[in-house]
């Protein structure tokens, strides 16, 4: 097994394509096709008995977008992987994958909204029950573990930023035979690969750093082949939310720059935060290498934090004088952005929409961008001189 902690691995970025059926391109082409042609009746029959594994439709197997997949598998140290058209996507065909009516689900508290949304919804009509714990509360996880069926894991969770120890909650997933998962977008494989720490399966919404350019919507999920078959046969076909040929392209485009595109959040996040966390002004800054060390298995920090102002800012004339941060939701890309919590908490017309994700009134959440640190700093200072009321 590889060790969690070692350092990434740029060799894993590199995956061929057959360039002999590209024109030798460097880059792989975007088979744009919903169909694909047999030869002949032998060979179509050849494909439905499974004796020839080929594309036929793409909703099943499309070349471009098995580039994305099997790039994907390897950075995250799976034997398989399967792309979706959205996070979301890979989340709920995932999870349903392993449920039946009666089922019970465990899931680290603060999970991205969504999803929460999704178990509170869609699996209490099918009568799966989830119970939420506090993943930094190990007694709390291993009590509500015996029985389950799942175990869904955030980590870091995404407005509160608390960082489990990974590994640890994979054990005692292990110990109950309760299958884990865990939503890997924030650190991305560059910082945390979790099935190296004994996950079950891995997915993200490839939306946030893995396309890394706000032009893509998208999901995967990554992990053993007998788990990943599961999925590919029991609900990908029948939820049919399978990626497109040309989002699966833009996402190897942008995977290409993975790393040092994440290297990059990691240093201006951290100093933008450290300065935020010197000032009066600002009573917390949730960002994981603030709070304490890292948890084993996460070998660094991405651009997404958040922090709460004391009284003596106002959140909207802040807001409303940033320039490079825009306000906006989502994250990864090249931009940086910022979402007020009492914004969020004001979100109407949600189901389960009492429920606050741990986000507070006095919370802002930024994502630091690629614009550089100065730039990116001499903005909040602007924004912070003009929105203060004392
Ligand atoms: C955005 C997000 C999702 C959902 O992904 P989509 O691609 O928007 O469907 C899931 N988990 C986390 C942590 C996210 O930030």
């Amino acid at each position: 097994m590889i060790n969690g902690s070692e350092p990434f691995d740029y060799a894993s970025l590199v995956v061929a394509h057959d360039e002999s059926n590209a024109f030798d391109a460097v880059v792989p082409p975007i088979v744009q096709t919903s169909l694909f042609t047999f030869s002949s009746y032998d060979e179509m029959v050849e494909t439905y008995r499974g004796e020839k594994v080929r594309p036929v439709y793409s909703r099943g197997l499309n070349p471009t977008v098995r580039v994305f997949e099997e790039m994907l598998a390897k950075l995250e140290c799976g034997e398989d992987a399967l792309g979706f058209g959205s996070g979301m996507a890979a989340i709920s065909s995932t999870v349903l994958t392993f449920v039946e009516p009666g089922d019970r689900i465990v899931a680290v508290r603060h999970v991205y909204p969504d999803a929460f949304r999704l178990f509170g919804t869609l699996l209490k009509r099918m009568k799966v029950e989830v119970t939420y714990v506090d993943g930094l509360d190990e007694d709390a996880v291993a009590k509500a573990l015996p029985g389950a069926k799942l175990f869904y894991m955030e980590s870091p969770t995404s407005w509160t930023m608390e960082a489990h120890d990974v590994g640890a909650l994979a054990r005692l997933a292990k110990e109950h035979g309760v299958i884990s998962v865990i939503d890997n977008s924030w650190a991305s494989p560059v910082f945390q690969r979790p099935l190296t720490l004994g996950v079950d399966l891995v997915l993200h919404s490839a939306s946030k750093y893995l396309g890394g350019h706000s032009d893509v919507v998208a999901g995967v999920v990554a992990g053993p082949k007998h788990l990943i078959d599961r999925i590919r046969g029991e609900t990908l076909p029948y939820l049919g939310g399978k990626l497109s040929p040309f989002d699966a392209w833009l996402l190897v485009r942008g995977m290409r720059t993975l790393p040092v595109r994440m290297k990059a959040h990691e240093a201006s996040g951290l100093e933008i935060a450290k300065r935020l966390q010197s000032l009066a002004i600002v009573e917390r800054v949730h960002h994981p290498a603030l709070a304490n060390q890292l948890p084993p298995g996460l070998s660094g920090t991405s651009g997404l934090f958040s922090f709460i102002f004391r009284e003596g800012i106002d959140i909207r004339a802040f807001a409303d004088n940033l320039k490079l941060f825009k306000l906006g939701v989502s994250w990864g890309g090249h931009e940086s952005l910022i979402v007020p919590g009492e914004v969020v908490l004001q979100q109407k017309a949600q189901p389960n929409s009492a429920h606050t994700f741990g986000i507070s009134a006095r919370s802002v959440r930024l994502h630091v961008g690629l614009e550089g640190t100065e730039a990116l700093w001499s903005d909040l200072e602007a924004a912070m001189a003009a929105a203060t009321t004392t």
